[in-house]
């Protein structure tokens, strides 16, 4: 486990790039799922919980990171995995942790809360983890990774799924007084709602800024141009980058700086939230563009 994670420089089209490297924290409990695990499992533990019951979609990171988790903290851990049974890499590695796996029809995972009553309202040691890991304690945990800074960024960009992630880096920012924009690219369509999502957790968004134009046709959509960008980007710097999240961010970091609306000689730092696995169910992508 790498705590506080490496800044690194990088060099891509001309642009120099600071990029916070969560995804080096651990290898399965893994970037910003790190982050917004820390402060959930020490609630659990301070609740005396030793059952851990999550929900995700069937490549979803956050299922991965909190079978990691529990099996490393010897929990147990179960999953409501969204849609009819399948098998997959990530729900593999995920058994292997020894997390149990529920397959749930679409209509009802919509209402986790009532999931979790009707399996677990018994269960004394069950403790409820919402999707993805969205929670209040989650922004705290995701709001260190600005006090890890060590010197002034103009820019930070991050992915946005939830926007949780996005919410601590601004509630970090807002408290250290940083002269510091936040831009945020959400990989959803419509990713205009992420507002909303922050403002229930932090009222001050003077410094949000988010680019809801790149999200490639929605949820874990790619293109062609979005992989070949992935494909390039990965294999000039040596930094790997998934098409469902990061790659996502780095392709706007870029277009933005062709397009001059950032400035290629500010300071920027890109948060890389992790979750690589994921890149293993796009390989097919990869391999059509040769
Ligand atoms: C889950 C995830 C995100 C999205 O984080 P939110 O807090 O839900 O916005 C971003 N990047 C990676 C790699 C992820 O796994």
């Amino acid at each position: 486990m790498q705590i506080p994670s490496p800044i690194q420089q990088v060099s891509y089209n001309g642009t120099t790039l600071s990029i916070k490297r969560d995804d080096l924290i651990d290898p399965f409990i893994s970037g910003n799922k790190w982050r917004k695990l820390k402060y959930i499992l020490q609630a659990a533990t301070a609740k005396k919980k030793n059952h851990l019951v999550t929900f995700g979609g069937a490549y979803s990171n956050h299922l991965l990171a909190t079978a990691a988790a529990a099996a490393k903290h010897q929990l147990k851990a179960t999953a409501f995995v969204r849609g009819e049974e399948v098998s997959n890499e990530m729900l593999a590695l995920c058994k292997i942790f020894g997390m149990q796996l529920r397959f749930i029809d679409r209509e009802s995972y919509r209402n986790k809360p009532e999931l979790f009553k009707r399996y677990f309202a018994n269960d004394e040691d069950a403790y409820f983890i919402d999707e993805g890991g969205a929670s209040e304690e989650a922004t705290i945990g995701c709001a260190e990774i600005i006090s890890e800074l060590t010197g002034p960024f103009d820019y930070i960009f991050c992915a946005a799924g939830t926007g949780t992630t996005a919410v601590g880096l601004l509630k970090g920012i807002n408290q250290l007084n940083l002269n510091t924009q936040l831009h945020v690219i959400p990989v959803l369509k419509g990713g205009d709602f992420i507002r909303e999502e922050i403002a229930r957790y932090e009222q001050d968004l003077d410094k949000l800024h988010l680019h809801t134009d790149y999200h490639f046709g929605g949820y874990a959509k790619t293109t062609p141009e979005l992989i070949s960008f992935v494909k390039d980007f990965s294999s000039k710097t040596g930094i790997l980058a998934d098409p469902i999240y990061t790659g996502k961010m780095f392709y706007a970091i870029n277009d933005l700086i062709a397009k001059k609306q950032v400035s290629k000689d500010a300071r920027i730092l890109a948060v890389h939230t992790g979750g690589l696995f994921g890149i293993l169910g796009k390989l097919a992508e990869f391999e059509k563009i040769a």
